[in-house]
């Protein structure tokens, strides 16, 4: 599974899942969003596997996509988690610190587990450069690369000018021929990177007809968090348990697959999100209790003033919505690497796609 294959199912509701197996994490890199350390939580491994278990109750998602902190801290609990994601008719994605890469050989246990990893993603920064050398990572994914894996690096820097960026994809593009996807990404102001990088400021409160519709396409695969809430996007707010009762979708010790899809699939307020987006919602069906201080703090006060889902219920329940829903993620799927990638870097997300995937 290429990257590109990846990222063309992210705006499709409910064609993948997010479990965050631990918070847990060997690396202490200054920009972790999820604030991780080897102290962190890390919960019961049968609350994911009793969830996946679940899969076969209904339509399964095309894509489990396991992560972290470190998910290659528990490697046995990833290898029984691909053999029932696999059994269920998904396929399989790891993002990974490569922490393992310090040593001279993949340990026996990662490598069992990576047996069972359709698409394996490496992340490099300077921040995991201080811990792990460049060299190693690249060692690791050439080792994968030749074995016939899908692999790709995710790389962060601070924008579009970092020269880091310039410098470590010029030398990766090299070293791989261009055969390697690389998704170049932003640090972005949370969790440790909260101390020290500037938040962009709150947009000023504008006249609600100056919002317009603008989709949020992070709100379309469930995402199990490390102690088994499942919530609606991969918000980092949302992960650390700010989460407002339209993003809640439910639970795994209680609830399996089939509710879960069902609830992101049919949730009224959802569903206007991903066609909407929270400014336009607040300010177009909202009381003025929700207002617009930014795109997720709009989102996260949505569900404070009920006359929003009220009015919404009738506009979301027509004949003709589900063909508008249908047309915004397909509308998402097109014009995949500007929207995922930063910038320039945003066509090195394709580097080694066969030809149909790539057009
Ligand atoms: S807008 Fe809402 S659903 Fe979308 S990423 Fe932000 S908090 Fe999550």
């Amino acid at each position: 599974m290429h990257l590109v294959d990846l990222l063309a199912q992210r705006p499709v509701p409910a064609a993948g899942v997010y479990l965050s197996l631990t918070r847990r994490c060997p690396l202490t890199c200054a920009h972790c969003s999820t604030n991780s350390l080897m102290t962190s939580e890390e919960h019961s491994a049968d609350l994911f596997l009793n969830f996946l278990d679940s899969l076969s109750t209904a339509p399964p998602p095309q894509i489990v996509y396991l992560t972290g902190g470190e998910a290659l801290l528990r490697p046995d609990l990833v290898y029984q988690l691909g053999l029932r994601a696999h059994a269920a008719g998904a396929r399989v994605a790891l993002i990974s610190g490569m922490f393992f890469a310090r040593q001279a050989e993949i340990p026996a246990p990662i490598r069992r587990a990576l047996t069972q990893i359709d698409h394996f993603a490496a992340s490099l920064d300077v921040f995991h450069e201080a811990q792990v050398a460049r060299s190693h990572v690249l060692r690791v994914l050439a080792e994968l690369l030749d074995q016939g894996k899908d692999v790709s690096l995710q790389v962060t820097g601070l924008d579009e000018d970092d020269p880091y960026l310039a410098e470590v994809t010029t030398e990766v593009c090299r070293t791989f021929d261009d055969r390697l996807p690389i998704l170049v990404a932003k640090v972005g102001p949370v969790g440790r990177a909260r101390q020290w990088l500037q938040a962009d400021e709150a947009p000023p409160h504008v006249h609600p007809d100056s919002f317009l519709a603008d989709p949020c396409a992070m709100a379309t695969w469930p995402n199990v968090t490390y102690d088994g809430t499942v919530v609606a996007c991969c918000s980092q707010d949302v992960v650390d348990g700010r989460v407002p009762p339209h993003l809640r979708l439910g639970h795994v010790a209680e609830d399996d697959w089939a509710t879960i899809r069902q609830r992101c699939l049919s949730s009224t307020l959802l569903r206007a999100i991903r066609v909407y987006g929270p400014p336009y919602l607040a300010a177009t069906y909202g009381s003025g209790k929700a207002s617009c201080d930014g795109y997720c703090a709009t989102c996260f006060k949505l569900s404070d003033d009920p006359s929003i889902e009220e009015a919404l219920t009738p506009v979301m329940a027509t004949p003709g919505m589900p063909v508008v829903e249908a047309a915004v993620a397909q509308m998402q799927q097109t014009g995949l690497v500007q929207r995922y990638g930063v910038g320039k870097y945003g066509p090195l997300a394709l580097l080694g796609a066969p030809l149909a995937a790539a057009s």
